[in-house]
């Protein structure tokens, strides 16, 4: 083949020999690469070094050792990824990959998939494609491109998984009540007996609490350990259990919440205003975490979808409790709820402030009542969702 373009070669003295052979052997093996960095297989997975990323695509990378995790720009276009985590967040999206960003000899290493997901949105000119060696992105024709569409990298797993997050812990006793009885108590009985229910309903789903001891766990972290947890395929259910407080004696009842920026009332935004005090007791408080914004702005599925779960949790409540009144469904900015990247809800399961409630609160056949509330829901809200997302 050197005969060929030999005298191609002669007659254009500016172009490179090496460059020539480089292309004439993509042209001749049926693959012109614009861009093309090569895969690392690492324990039978396909890996793209980020370094290699980042140069071959010219991107700008910024990543925070303390926490593992980075950020992608290119353009307009961005891409939010964390070490040990499968998901990630291109141009306010969810991806999913099947297994982790990795850490690998003093590198990081990103899933195939993932790449690939983020070099279609860092490239919208480009169609990108893996091969069994590298990841290529060859530039559209001008008609491909005319009928390009946004992308959407969501991709809806059933649910795999339920976290149950019993609020307060540790050095943070939440709300106290008359007598001294204290929240992080009572959510953390009440989040066993969950807990216990479900697990005896489900085998095939993962039942996991944020803690099972008096521990202190920052707010942030409680969402993390969750998003750990999603995977493509396999989404997850995020329900934070709590115990309200008023400074009048006389309110009681029970309520859930999910997330929004646009709190129902004055109200729930005291709520959310009471149970985001923790931050203070955190050592590294993210106060304007620029992810978390980010993370909202995902969120209108997951709003929807929380919403739901909240509706169904409830109305799960209200059939086994008759003591007290139902509160209803609000939308509250809980910093507990922002970084997850699943259906969330929060639980306010009484008033630890009303003599009455806080009594029965603290009773063993409440509680049970009030777990077999909650999971009666959670229960629904997995049979509707999962029937949903099959359509
Ligand atoms: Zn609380």
């Amino acid at each position: 083949m050197l005969k060929i373009i030999q005298p191609i070669v002669s007659g254009k003295r500016s172009f490179s020999l090496t460059a020539f052979i480089v292309a004439a052997v993509l042209i001749l093996t049926g693959a012109s690469a614009d861009k093309a960095i090569p895969l690392t297989v690492i324990d039978g997975r396909k890996y793209i070094s980020l370094n290699d990323f980042t140069k071959a695509l010219d991107l700008e990378n910024s990543f925070d050792h303390i926490y593992q995790k980075g950020r992608l720009y290119y353009k307009k276009h961005y891409m939010v990824y964390k070490s040990g985590y499968a998901v990630a967040v291109i141009d306010n999206s969810l991806f999913t990959s099947s297994y982790e960003v990795k850490r690998h000899r003093g590198g990081i290493y990103l899933p195939a998939d993932m790449a690939l997901a983020a070099s279609e949105a860092f490239y919208p000119g480009f169609t990108s494609l893996l091969e069994d060696k590298r990841l290529i992105l060859v530039q559209k024709k001008q008609e491909e491109r005319k009928a390009d569409h946004v992308q959407i990298y969501t991709t809806k797993g059933r649910i795999g998984f339920i976290i149950i997050d019993p609020g307060h812990g540790g050095r943070d006793p939440g709300a106290v009540g008359k007598g001294g009885v204290r929240e992080k108590d009572i959510t953390l009985q009440v989040s066993l007996k969950i807990e216990a229910l479900l697990k005896k309903k489900y085998g095939n789903i993962k039942i996991m609490m944020t803690r099972r001891t008096d521990r202190f766990i920052e707010l942030a972290q409680r969402a993390e350990i969750a998003n750990r947890e999603i995977k493509k395929d396999v989404n997850g259910l995020f329900i934070s259990v709590h115990v309200n407080a008023s400074i009048s004696p006389k309110i009681s009842g029970f309520e859930t919440y999910y997330l929004s920026q646009n709190p129902t009332n004055e109200e729930a935004r005291k709520t959310a205003a009471l149970e985001n005090n923790v931050i203070i007791l955190e050592n590294n408080a993210p106060a304007d975490d620029v992810e978390y914004m980010e993370a909202l702005m995902i969120t209108s599925q997951i709003q929807k979808e929380s919403s739901m779960l909240a509706d169904f949790v409830q109305r799960g409540m209200d059939n086994k409790i008759s003591e007290f009144r139902s509160r209803g469904v609000h939308r509250a900015d809980f910093y507990v709820l922002r970084g997850a990247l699943m259906p969330a809800v929060l639980a306010e399961i009484g008033f630890i402030t009303h003599k009455k409630e806080a009594a029965s609160l603290r009773k063993n056949s409440y509680q049970d009542k009030v777990a077999a509330g909650v999971c009666s829901g959670i229960i629904k809200f997995i049979d509707h969702y999962n029937k949903m997302i099959e359509q």
